[in-house]
């Protein structure tokens, strides 16, 4: 199993999870074009993505999801909450590109958990993606949280022992307390349905992760009131002191880049 970032922060998001050669992406907020060019970087051909997960409306989420669609001639999963928003922002569709999903769903042979985060879109979700038990081979799990305000129960109900995680770290409190953005908008990111401060985000870390941990990325990341340093070096901070005993200190923690793909990751298999 592998996993990937495509883009990251509030220009665009995308991820990328799959096995072999079957992928599924999370969101599509780059232009469908500059999504298939960071494809063709990693050596995936667009025949290997078989549909498009979104996770809510937001511009940078669904900004190429409709084009990507068109052009792949594939399935888009997203909740009625989300269709109901999206279907306008969207273009034209066929009937069986519009998959209307709950709380779970299979796609490229893999199962998809969606979980309720909280943030201010019509309805928003992070996502467990794990390959299916099946008996000579390891159950594997990718955790992906971002664009929330809070930890929710949910996220830790269903991130707890991922074998990967793809979170948000999305600003520095003291970056944003004394930058340039005005009160209101300051008051949005660090409310209850904002974004997940790198704090905040390598708390949730130490508890979900076990020593089944491979790796982690930290993406949507702001421009303004966070740098790759900053997050990388505040979640490291924690995840070295966890108040406990368990020691993390060889988990590698990546920071995604904002305009291109990160290198694929490979889990290991054993
Ligand atoms: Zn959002
Ligand atoms: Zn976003």
């Amino acid at each position: 199993m592998h996993f990937t970032t495509l883009a990251s922060g509030s220009s665009g998001n995308a991820i990328l999870v799959g096995e072999d050669n079957r992928n599924l992406l999370v969101d599509c907020g780059i232009s469908g074009k500059s999504l298939l060019h960071s494809l063709s970087l990693l050596n995936i051909a667009d025949l290997e993505i078989e549909g498009i997960v979104v996770t809510h409306e937001h511009v940078d989420h669904i900004r190429g999801v409709g084009v990507l669609a068109r052009k792949l001639k594939i399935p888009i999963y997203a909740t009625a909450g989300l269709w109901e928003v999206m279907s306008p922002l969207l273009g034209k569709l066929e009937d069986n590109q519009r998959r209307e999903v709950q709380q779970s769903f299979s796609c490229a042979g893999l199962d998809v958990l969606l979980y309720p985060t909280s943030h201010d879109s019509r309805e928003s979700f992070g996502l467990k993606v794990s390959r299916p038990k099946c008996k000579d081979k390891r159950n594997l799990a990718v955790g992906i949280a971002t664009d929330s305000g809070m930890i929710t129960e949910e996220m830790h109900h269903h991130l707890k022992g991922c074998d990967a995680f793809v979170v948000e770290a999305n600003y520095d409190e003291h970056m944003l307390k004394f930058g340039s953005y005005p009160e209101y908008l300051k008051k949005r990111i660090r409310g209850q349905y904002g974004h997940l401060e790198n704090k905040q985000i390598a708390e949730g870390l130490v508890e979900w992760m076990t020593e089944n941990t491979q790796r982690i990325i930290l993406v949507h990341l702001s421009e303004e009131n966070n740098t790759p340093e900053i997050a990388l070096s505040t979640v490291m901070r924690i995840l070295r002191n966890p108040n406990g005993s368990r020691d993390y200190l060889d988990v590698p923690v990546q920071v995604a880049p904002r305009h291109s793909p990160h290198d694929l990751i490979m889990l290991n298999e054993v």
